[in-house]
Formats: structure tokens, sequence, C-alpha cells
């Protein structure tokens, strides 16, 4: 699936009540609004106008056809006059698409001098909205509300944002992981129910023995592995001479690659624990193929391995960058915390440049691995975690600063990135910890809590929300009320 390909149906609510002339302004109205909203700039994907609504048929019509078109993403309704909903409600039970209301109006102000009950009768999405507002609200209908004038820039905004969450769901619906060996023993948090993340998500998650990518590997050839080694060099610096540890990561990665390739997978895991048959442990392998925006997750996590592959989705076109990453050590004196990993930060985050460099691995047992080491980038951010609670899933998004590290730190042989935690160091890790999130996460700089708010509405799973406002007291009661509800649910 490619993001490109995707688009949104524009669809208009009205009736007949008001004769054919009004309805031929509300079409010629709602083409010019998609029309200037594509040319916008503010929107990644297109709008199309699809129709207007009048009966109880074309509202379940249209919806049938959403439903089965691969390159619907969404639907946005938007009712232009006094638009009864009630023809909706067997087009809605049946929505199988993300929904969104828009609620504007053709102009953006009440011109009182030539106001008169035409003008009335066109405009009144105040009052058409509001009904079909109150149908979502009685269906219980998983939609984002986009209230503001068209023209508007934040609101155009707005609409981009939940366009990229319902690309995400597109992209997630048919997701596929690989998954080298199983989770690191005795580990919680990478554990979960891979059918009920099937049910809710569409991911499909089976594991492949490490043995057929060591099989894999052999039918590499060394041509093949000289244009990877060349490759690296258009994106790294080399700092080593000998290059035989980067030749080895190169074999790893067309090996994972051909592999994912052939199971159409975006996304993939390994552990160290089961490296049976490898000289070392993927680094740099799994460091370029994130690039590329392939998910991936350490120690057999494949929650986050999938959510950075969606993220990644949903991030088409922005230079912010998203990386698996996990909470390694605090500066408690500065209020910083330090994220990296062994190996594995995709260099999308790197503030220059990433190095090439080969450094003895502690853990694993195996040869010295070839590894992308760099700085993280300055600015906003947000860690995502997806964490499953028994019944549900919860995904946790937590606002950050990241920083430059205010010391070098030469003798570090892993990419890292420093951060300032909303609200603060304390608050923020006690409120990560009380809602459970992992010690993995996604760490995105071109998504924010909208986006992923969005993205959770859709899906249906809790989102627990942790910035500038975040009280960990206060956190803790919403938890244990939210709780019940969703155990209720
Ligand atoms: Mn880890």
């Amino acid at each position: 699936m490619q993001f490109k390909d995707l688009e949104f149906w524009f669809i208009v609510g009205s009736q007949f009540l008001y004769g054919e002339e009004t309805l031929r302004h509300v079409e010629e109205d709602a083409k010019i609004m998609v029309e200037e909203m594509n040319k916008s700039g503010n929107l990644p994907l297109p709008v199309r106008y699809k129709t207007t609504v009048k009966t109880c048929e074309d509202a379940s019509d249209i919806i049938a056809q959403a439903n089965y078109d691969k390159a619907c993403a969404g639907i946005i309704v938007f009712c232009h006059t006094f638009s009864p909903s009630k023809m909706w409600i067997n087009g809605l039970v049946a929505l199988q698409k993300p929904y969104l209301h828009f609620h504007s109006q053709f102009l953006s102000t009440i011109p009182n001098e030539e106001i008169n009950m035409d003008y009335m009768n066109l405009h009144q999405s105040a009052h058409g909205d509001r009904e079909h507002a109150f149908m979502g609200a009685r269906l219980d209908l998983k939609r984002k509300i986009v209230v503001g004038y068209w023209k508007d820039k934040d609101v155009q905004e707005k609409i981009g944002k939940w366009m990229r969450a319902s690309a995400g769901v597109a992209f997630s619906k048919q997701l596929k992981l690989v998954r080298f060996g199983d989770n690191m023993r005795e580990v919680g948090v990478t554990e979960g129910d891979k059918v009920e993340a099937q049910i809710k998500f569409g991911w499909q998650v089976n594991t492949w023995p490490v043995g057929d990518l060591v099989q894999k590997i052999q039918y590499v050839t060394q041509e093949e592995v000289d244009k990877q080694v060349e490759e690296y060099e258009k994106h790294y610096v080399y700092q080593i001479e000998d290059k035989e540890a980067v030749r080895y990561q190169a074999l790893v990665e067309l090996g994972m690659k051909k592999m994912l390739e052939e199971q159409g997978a975006h996304g993939f895991t390994n552990t160290f624990e089961n490296l049976y048959g490898m000289e070392q442990l993927p680094g740099l392998a799994t460091q370029d193929l994130m690039r590329q925006g392939y998910g991936f997750g350490a120690e057999g996590d494949w929650k986050v391995s999938a959510m950075t592959a969606i993220i990644k989705f949903m991030s088409e076109g922005l230079t912010g960058g998203n990386s698996f990453i996990e909470d390694y050590t605090y500066d408690f004196e500065a209020g910083l915390a330090l994220g990296a990993h062994m190996l594995e930060v995709c260099p999308t985050i790197a503030t220059d440049k990433a190095l090439i460099e080969v450094h003895p691995l502690g853990i694993g047992g195996k040869k010295d691995p070839a590894r992308l080491v760099f700085e993280g980038k300055e600015g906003p951010a947000c860690l995502a975690s997806l964490v499953q609670m028994g019944n549900r899933f919860r995904l946790l998004v937590h606002e950050i600063d990241c920083v430059k590290p205010h010391k070098d730190m030469p003798n570090l042989p892993t990419a890292r990135v420093m951060w300032e935690a909303k609200p603060n160091l304390a608050d923020g890790a006690k409120a990560w910890m009380l809602a459970g999130g992992a010690h993995h996460s996604t760490l995105t700089y071109d998504l924010d809590f909208e986006v992923l708010q969005d993205f959770c509405r859709i899906m249906d799973i809790e989102c627990v929300h942790i910035n500038a406002d975040t009280d960990p007291d206060k956190l803790e009661e919403e938890l244990f009320l939210k709780d019940i509800a969703w155990k209720l649910k």
C-alpha cells in the first residue's frame, strides 16, 4: 500500500425540501470547497466530492461503496442545508471507514444586509450538522468533529491530521510483521495477544525461526553485498577502515529484506537471545531498514514494531523522523532522560549524517556488530507506547522536548537522544509508569498528540495523554475510572 494512492470522500448532506435550485447550489459550493482545500497545501492527501445525500438509499449506497473502495481511506461529511439524518442510520451502522464530521459553512460571516430566507435555507449547517451530530452520538460513532471555517489553515490542518491517522488505519489493516524468534525471556510488557491485535488492528504477526534467515543470507551474493556497502556511503559516514563487520551487516540486511518482501511485511522483530547461526546481532542492518520505513521492535516486541511502521507510514512527506527507542538513563539533577538502544535507533532522527562504527556488545555473545552512532535532533516530539491491559489496548502518548546533550558522551557507542519530559522528569516518568507504559516506544518528531489521538479513536482503543498539564494524582484517578469503563464496554 502506498500513502499517495489513498484519498478521502467528501459527502454532503441535504434533502429535497428546498428545491432543485438550492440543491444545485449545494453541489457547486461543495465542489468549490473541495477544490480549494486540495489546492491549500494543508492536506496530505486529496479529497474528492462524491455526492449529495438526499435519501436513506443515497447514504447507504455511498457508504457501501466507500467500504469496498481500497483507495478511500475515510469519509468527510458536511451538511450544507438542513439535512435530516435519520436517513443516514442504515448507512452509518454499516460504516467501516474512518469518519469526519466537518462542521463548517460556505461563507464565513452573516451577510446582514442581504440575508433572506433563501440564504438561510442554503446555509443551515448550524442546524443540519447538529441533527447529524446527534445521530453520530446516538450511534456511538467513532468520529472526529472539526469545527471552523473551511478556508482557515488551522481547520484544514485538523483535517490533515485526521487524514494521516486514517491513512495509518488503512495501512494497519493490512500490516504484516515477521518475528525472528520469540520474545526475550521473562519480559512482560513485550508480550501480548496476537489474535486480539489482529481483530483490533488487522496485524498479521507471525514468527519465523532465525535459522530461516541464516539460510536466506547464504544465497546473498558478494556483488549484492558490495552494492549495499556502497549504498551505506550515500547515507552514512564510515569511521572504520576494515569493513568486514559492515559487510556482514549488509548481508543480514539483504537477507532480512528478502524475507520481508517475500512475506509482504513492513515490520520485524528479533532478540539477542535467539541468534543461533548468526555472527552479529543486526545493528546497522536494522537501522538501515528502519530508515526505509520498516517497523522494528527489539527483544521480540512486535507491538512497538507495528506502531513504528504505522507512525512512519502516517508521517509520509514529513522530515522530522521517527524511531524505535528505549528509556535508558536519567540525569535527575538536570531533569533529563537519555533514550537509546544497544544498537537499533533509526537514522531518520539524526542531527547530522550518522557514523558507522564497530564496537563490542556486552550481551548476545556474538562478534562486534557494526552500528550507526549519532545524536538525535532537538525539538518537540512524542513518545508512543502501546500496551495490552488484559481485555484492551492502551496507547500512551508522552509529549517531550528533545534537547542537545549538555555534555559530550564520547564513550557511548550507540545512537542517543536526550529529552525533557513533560510536565517534568519525575511527574512524567510517574505518569508513564502509572499507566503501564513500556520501556520501548516509538519516538516521533513528525506526529503530534492529535494524530495519535485520532488513530486511537478510529481504532476504538484507550489513549492516555501525558503533557505539560499532567498531574499524576489526577491521572491515577482517571486511569481508575477509565479502567472500570473499559471493562464494562
Ligand atoms: Mn530493549
